[in-house]
């Protein structure tokens, strides 16, 4: 059975996007895995449908309500997770990323205004994600990330030229940086190593640029890196 990811919105009109084009698209169209996107609004309250409230304690901006959130939510819930987008979320990793696209799916929900009524993530124990520290306008684009990164791990999608095994949050360690022709450009030259047609030599020319980058700008990685048994070079 194939991948099935389930999106509660009330912008149902954003998807699929960009996961309409390219590697996700072909892999759609080919039953790899299938997109139900949801409008919020249908389950919303009177003749303007609506979908939020003020904020009890006051402050700026609306909060969605739980029970219409707990309507769409139940309308598509099953055994696969329910993910609610939101800063306040764990970071999205590549690990967990792997995990989600080895399961059956996944059904999102996206936040707008000032975000959801807590009760409802309660009450559903849904996960809470975050993509990144910083603050988008709704949850779509991150449903959107979390998607892509999934959908492009899933069995058969990638072909060979395009593995994720050395790619970056793998080993853990940024990849190594890359090059192809013309050899000398803007009169800057390739690395001579990766044009010697040793192999032995260009793997360790790659790990030790891949640890240089890593140890310069993601300290954190490199620090699990060398935790995790790797020599320091
Ligand atoms: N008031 C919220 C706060 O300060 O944490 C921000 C709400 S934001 C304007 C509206 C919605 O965008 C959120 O409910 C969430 O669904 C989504 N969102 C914003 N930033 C996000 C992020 N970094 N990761 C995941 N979802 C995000």
């Amino acid at each position: 059975m194939s991948w099935r990811a389930d999106v509660l919105s009330i912008f149902p009109s954003m998807f699929p996007g960009p996961l309409g084009e390219s590697l996700a698209g072909k892999a759609m169209e080919a039953g790899s895995w299938s997109l139900k996107v949801t409008d919020i609004r249908d389950f919303g309250l009177g003749r303007h449908r609506s979908v939020d409230d003020t904020p009890f304690g006051g402050g700026a901006g609306m909060v969605m309500r739980p029970d219409v959130l707990d309507a769409a939510i139940g309308s598509v819930a099953d055994e696969r997770p329910l993910i609610v987008l939101t800063p306040r979320g764990a970071p999205l990793t590549q690990k967990r990323v792997r995990e989600l696209a080895g399961g059956p799916g996944v059904i999102l929900l996206c936040g707008r205004f000032e975000g959801i009524d807590q009760r409802v993530i309660d009450a559903r124990q849904a996960e809470e994600v975050s993509i990144g520290d910083y603050i988008l306008s709704g949850g779509e684009v991150a449903a959107l990330v979390l998607l892509d990164a999934a959908i492009r791990l899933l069995p058969g999608v990638m072909g060979a030229a395009e593995s994720a095994v050395e790619e970056s949050f793998s080993a853990p360690l940024l990849e190594y940086p890359h090059y192809t022709r013309p050899a000398v450009w803007a009169q800057r030259a390739v690395p001579e190593t990766l044009t010697s047609g040793n192999h032995a030599a260009i793997a360790a020319w790659r790990l030790a640029a891949a640890r240089q980058t890593t140890k310069t700008r993601r300290p954190d990685l490199y620090n699990q890196y060398i935790a995790s048994g790797a020599s320091a070079p």
